[in-house]
């Protein structure tokens, strides 16, 4: 078992693609969720379950061409008080870059 204190989001779900050819990867924070779709309406990357009431994207690691549409869904995601749920995340560097890229660099998720 983890350790929370320990607990490095960034390392979550990194056995994906070499990071050249998918350098950017998103963490949901899907129990936080609150089934309101704008992130399906932003990217193509996202899709609502009707059934659940949770989104899910179909791809956690992104290109540099998928990049930007994710970035807006992150940050038009209004869950947790319009902090989001989407994070997408630099895996070269594992520092958030939306929806908050003026942080102090750590990744805003609250687990
Ligand atoms: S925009 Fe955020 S709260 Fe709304 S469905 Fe997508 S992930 Fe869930």
């Amino acid at each position: 078992m983890t350790e929370r204190s320990n607990f490095d989001p960034a390392t979550v779900g990194d056995e994906g693609p070499p990071v050249e050819e998918k350098p950017y990867k998103i963490l949901f924070e899907a129990n936080r969720c609150i089934g309101t779709g704008k992130c399906a309406i932003a990217s193509d990357n996202w899709e609502l379950n009707l059934e659940t009431g949770i989104a899910r994207p179909a791809s956690f690691f992104l290109t540099e061409d998928e990049l930007a549409e994710n970035v807006t869904a992150a940050e038009r995601c209004p869950a947790k008080k319009g902090a989001g749920v989407i994070h997408v995340i630099d895996r070269r560097t594992g520092r958030e870059i939306a929806p908050d890229p003026n942080g102090d660099g750590t990744i805003s998720v609250d687990w």
